[in-house]
C-alpha cells in the first residue's frame, strides 16, 4: 500500500468513527433485545467475569451492566467509542464494574476457561461467525455463556438485489439452521434463538442516523468519500425496508458444552 493509500485509508477510518461516534447505537438493536437475551442465562453472580466484543460506545453495556451482577470488560477497536463508553460509565457511577478498553476480538487476552459470558451485538461479523465462535470458545468455561446478534436470512432463496447487496457486504450471512449448525459445532448448546423486531432496525438504528447524516453531509460538503459513505448507508436503510421479510438480526445464545 502506498503511502497516499493508507493515509486516504485512516482517513476514511476516521471519518466513519466520527460519524458512529454521533450515533448511541452502531447497529440495529433494543434494550429489551438485550435484556430478553439475559433472560435465557442463569449462572451470573458478583464474581461473574463478562465480556462485550464490538462494544462500540457502549449502549448494550450499559444496559447488561444494569440486568447482571459481575464484572464487565468491554472490548472494542476503536480509542473514540471506549472513550465515549468510559464517560457514560462514570456519569452512571458504574466505574467499579464496568471498563472499556481497547483491543481486538480475535486477539484476547484473557485466560482459557476463564470468562462465564461472552456478548457481542453486531460485531461478531468482523471476523466472522464460525471464526468468532470457534476463537471465543477457549476462553468460556464450561457452561459459560456466549450471546451475540448476527445478519441471518429468513428464507432459503432471496430476491437478486439483496442477495447481491449481502453477499458483497458479508459473504458468511446465512440462513438460522445453518448459523445453529455452526455454533453447535463450536461446542455450544444452543439455547435460544429469536429474531429481533423491525424496530431494532427502523427506530433504533436508521431513524436516527437521518439527522446525524445531514450534519455530517454539510461538514464534509463536496467530499466524495464522505457522500459515498451516506449514500450507502442511505441505501442500506432502503433495502431493509424494501426487503425485510427476508433477513434480519438473529440473537444466537450458546451454552459451552
Ligand atoms: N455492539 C455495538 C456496536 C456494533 S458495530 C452496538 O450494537 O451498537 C460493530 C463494532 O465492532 C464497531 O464498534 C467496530 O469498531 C467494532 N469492531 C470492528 N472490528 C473489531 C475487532 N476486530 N475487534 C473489536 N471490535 C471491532
Amino acid at each position: 500500500m502506498s503511502e497516499n493509500e493508507h493515509n486516504i485509508h485512516d482517513f476514511d477510518v476516521a471519518m466513519i468513527c466520527e460519524y458512529f461516534s454521533g450515533l448511541d447505537r452502531q447497529g440495529p438493536g433494543s434494550n429489551e433485545a438485550t435484556i430478553k437475551a439475559l433472560s435465557f442465562i442463569d449462572n451470573l453472580n458478583e464474581k461473574s467475569k463478562i465480556v462485550d466484543l464490538g462494544c462500540g460506545t457502549g449502549k448494550q453495556t450499559i444496559v447488561l451492566a444494569q440486568n447482571t451482577p459481575g464484572n464487565i470488560t468491554a472490548i472494542d477497536l476503536f480509542p473514540d467509542f471506549i472513550d465515549k463508553l468510559n464517560d457514560n460509565v462514570q456519569k452512571l457511577n458504574l466505574q467499579s464494574r464496568v471498563k472499556g478498553v481497547v483491543g481486538s476480538m480475535d486477539k484476547l487476552d484473557f485466560e482459557l476457561n476463564e470468562l462465564d459470558l461472552i456478548w457481542s451485538e453486531g460485531a461478531i461479523y468482523n471476523i466472522g461467525f464460525e471464526k468468532g465462535m470457534n476463537y471465543w470458545n477457549r476462553f468460556l468455561k464450561k457452561g459459560g455463556y456466549v450471546a451475540v446478534t448476527e445478519a441471518s436470512w429468513f428464507t432459503e432463496e432471496q430476491p437478486q438485489e439483496i442477495f447481491d447487496f449481502w453477499n458483497e457486504a458479508y459473504p458468511e450471512i446465512d440462513t438460522i439452521p445453518v448459523k445453529i449448525a455452526q455454533m453447535q459445532k463450536a461446542g455450544y448448546a444452543v439455547v435460544a434463538s429469536f429474531i429481533l423486531p423491525e424496530i431494532c432496525w427502523t427506530e433504533n438504528f436508521f431513524k436516527p442516523a437521518i439527522e446525524v447524516q445531514k450534519a455530517f453531509l454539510n461538514k464534509y460538503k463536496g467530499n466524495k468519500t464522505a457522500e459515498e459513505f451516506i449514500k450507502y448507508e442511505r441505501h442500506h436503510a432502503l433495502l431493509y425496508d424494501k426487503y425485510k421479510d427476508y433477513y434480519g438480526y438473529i440473537f444466537y445464545i450458546g451454552k459451552k458444552i
